[in-house]
């Protein structure tokens, strides 16, 4: 069975005529030239200038403390059995106040998939999962965390969705203070859409 090809005769002749006339050619560089000439919106991440999530974003864990320092986890192990990926493990002790607290609390965050099903079920305000995005790792083990370190993570900003003034240095990373003399911009406004 013959095909027919549904080509108009306009769409032809200016298919060609653009061919003739580099049209693609043109119209790509002229868009390169825009771009030259229009502001910048390359964020100057780590050394100046860093992303800050929005407080609903989900990332690297903590767990939370009380105003004596102890962690407010019960050890109920709810957050464990809730976890899709089996990636927490809470061993329970008691201790010298007779509080059920956790002896042992490791997440993988290797396996982890940062559903936050683990906060959600959590009945003492005790896991979190913060705005903190770089843990990328060399190692398997290093992703293997544990609960001093979870204590000692960052808690959440009470704003992001931004890009903030930051400072760099090797031994700590990239630091930003979110405060109100912390110039920021939405980056997202900067952004050309057409
Ligand atoms: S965020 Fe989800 S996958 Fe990760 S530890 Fe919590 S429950 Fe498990
Ligand atoms: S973090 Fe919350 S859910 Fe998990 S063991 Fe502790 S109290 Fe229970």
């Amino acid at each position: 069975m013959s095909k027919t090809l549904n080509v108009k005769p306009m769409e032809l002749v200016s298919g060609w005529i653009g061919w003739i006339f580099f049209r693609d050619l043109v119209g790509g560089l002229s868009l390169t030239l825009s771009y030259m000439f229009s502001k910048t919106v390359t964020e100057q991440y780590p050394d100046k200038e860093k992303w800050v999530p929005y407080p609903r974003y989900r990332g690297h864990h903590f767990l939370n403390t009380n105003e004596e320092g102890d962690v407010n986890c019960v050890a109920c192990e709810l957050c464990a059995k809730i976890c899709p990926c089996d990636c927490i493990e809470v061993v329970p002790y008691e201790d010298e106040k007779g509080n059920r607290r956790p002896k042992v609390f490791d997440i993988n965050l290797g396996r982890c998939l940062f559903c936050g099903l683990c906060e959600d079920a959590c009945p003492a305000d005790a896991i979190k999962l913060g705005q903190l995005y770089e843990f990328s790792s060399e190692t398997s083990q290093a992703l293997n965390v544990g609960r001093d370190a979870l204590m000692g993570m960052p808690r959440k900003a009470e704003e992001g969705g931004k890009v903030y003034d930051a400072e760099f240095s090797l031994l700590e990373g990239v630091s930003v203070n979110i405060s109100a003399d912390n110039k920021s911009h939405d980056w997202w406004k900067k952004i050309r859409r057409g």
